[in-house]
């Protein structure tokens, strides 16, 4: 009889919150279709499509779509089936069987999920009152020799950020690899990409699951200097990215004032989801602290947290409870208020 070895053993596949019809606020997904011209376009790209010939191994196009959005060089850019792809890649790649890894607890679950495959020693540091100390990040670390450390900037599920003279404080202080995960940053204003040449051991991870609303389509980047990022080009599987999903994403990210519009309707939807939580929380004092945040999330540090997303949920609500906080995702107008009355309703009923 065939028996999995420990390391899967100890795995269990990803579990998305669901309910039936539910309104979802669990992913921190973008709530906006893509725009018809996009569609379009998509369309039109389907007819051209070689369907018998492999994608672009080097994803050209669409490293220099994404270059020439952010203002980065493309040689420094690496695509990817999604970033969480990328997180395996450099796991697998940077990391040898047994040396240690850290993360800053909480954070997402796919680091933890990537050095255990990759035989890592995990040194999960937490992190008091929810913000990172850079200087114990630091110290730790090069305690530990630690060779990876990976965190979310700004941070899911904390939703909170590091402003960018602290986060190049750490990469500089820290002596093995750093890996920066971006995917909330287009929500924040302290990203360091452009200054992935001043460091030596940092890739900086960015998505277009979030703030872009391509999360089916799986577009991830990495952005690194040219050794770093060739590393990962020789590590990653030649045709990661499908053919669709390059035409796609160079499509949306040639359309930065598309890109825009929707980023100012995500930022609308957060003021109304933010002000609204604000209100709730004043009826309630105590109950449920709102975490400063910058992304397309809230953070509630709740004490009941768990019952509550379960009461949601039953009431038609998905969001999640992760890291000891519940994370609601900012939705469409309709789905912020829902999410209000329910949660409003709960705390009415459990006071
Ligand atoms: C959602 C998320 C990702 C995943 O991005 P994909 O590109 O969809 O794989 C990566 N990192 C963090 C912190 C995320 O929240």
């Amino acid at each position: 009889m065939y028996e999995l070895n420990e390391k899967l053993r100890a795995l269990s596949p990803y579990a998305p919150v669901d309910g039936p019809g539910c309104v979802r606020l669990d992913a921190n997904e973008s709530f906006l279709p893509l725009p018809g011209e996009i569609i379009a376009a998509a369309k039109a790209a389907i007819d051209e499509m070689k369907f018998n010939r492999y994608p672009d191994p080097a994803a050209a196009e669409l490293c220099r779509a994404f270059g020439e959005y952010y203002n980065v060089d493309p040689g420094h850019v690496v695509a990817s089936n999604g970033s969480d792809e990328l997180i395996s890649v450099i796991f697998s790649g940077f990391l040898m069987g047994g040396e240690a890894f850290a993360t800053l607890e909480p954070d997402f679950s796919m680091y933890a999920q990537g050095g255990h495959l990759a035989e890592g020693r995990h040194i999960a540091l937490e992190k008091p009152g929810w913000a990172i100390d850079v200087d114990q990040v630091i110290d730790t670390c090069n305690r530990e020799e630690v060779r990876l450390l990976i965190f979310s900037n700004p941070c899911n599920p904390t939703s909170l950020v590091l402003r960018r003279e602290q986060t190049r404080r750490l990469v500089r202080g820290v002596k093995g690899l750093v890996v920066l995960d971006e995917a909330y940053m287009d929500f924040s204003r302290e990203s360091l990409l452009g200054e992935e040449e001043d460091f030596d051991n940092l890739i900086i991870l960015r998505t277009c699951s979030k703030a872009m609303g391509m999360a089916a389509l799986r577009l991830g980047f990495a952005v690194a200097r040219p050794e770093l990022a060739n590393a990962i080009r020789a590590a990653k599987s030649p045709y990661n990215v499908n053919s669709l999903s390059q035409v796609l994403g160079t499509a949306v990210l040639s359309r930065p004032e598309l890109l825009r519009e929707a980023l100012g309707r995500i930022m609308i939807s957060r003021k109304a989801l933010l002000g609204g939580l604000a209100e709730i929380g004043a009826k309630h004092p105590g109950r449920f602290l709102l975490l400063p945040g910058e992304t397309n999330f809230a953070a509630l540090d709740m004490e009941d947290g768990r019952e509550v997303q379960q009461e949601l949920l039953k009431r038609g609500v998905a969001v999640r409870y992760t890291g000891g906080l519940l994370r609601v995702t900012c939705g469409a107008p309709e789905e912020n208020r829902a999410f209000l009355t329910k949660f409003a309703e709960i705390l009415e009923e459990t006071r």
